[in-house]
């Protein structure tokens, strides 16, 4: 089941293509070949769009998709708590079945919980958040929130 989960984000991905945004950042996934540009807009403190473009495995393809569905619309605050909830499921080793709390949390995310017993796949499902925070970062760091 949550394999179909990641299939389908993979096949038919959320919000991709770039668009306008504040910051731009280019990450790469080196042991698996992942890539993805990732852009950020903010309003305020509001995530007013995410848009990427990548290539890669199905995981982190599937990640960014998932991403984008759940931070876009959200205040910086609360997607942080959701970037936060879903790297300690990553980290996890496969040792945290995600309850319906969590679940609640990270609604489609929660299908890498099987991920996370695979160290060389966290990567790949790690990428386009690692790329959003730093994005993040870059564009608050340049006011152009203000
Ligand atoms: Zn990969």
């Amino acid at each position: 089941m949550y394999q179909d989960v990641i299939l389908d984000h993979y096949k038919n991905p959320h919000g991709r293509g770039l668009r306008d945004g504040d910051a731009e950042v280019h990450h790469v996934n080196p042991t698996c070949g992942d890539e993805i540009t990732l852009r950020v807009r903010l309003a305020g403190e509001k995530i007013e769009d995410v848009s990427y473009e990548g290539q890669g495995c199905s995981i982190s393809q599937a990640s960014a998709s998932v991403l984008n569905e759940l931070l876009v619309g959200k205040e910086l605050a609360e997607a942080q708590r959701i970037q936060e909830t879903f790297l300690e499921l990553m980290q996890s080793k496969g040792r945290i079945e995600p309850d319906d709390a969590m679940e609640e949390v990270l609604e489609d995310a929660v299908a890498f919980a099987g991920v996370s017993k695979y160290p060389a796949r966290v990567k790949c499902a790690l990428l386009s958040w690692m790329a959003w925070k730093d994005a993040t970062a870059k564009a608050l760091s340049e006011g152009k929130t203000a």
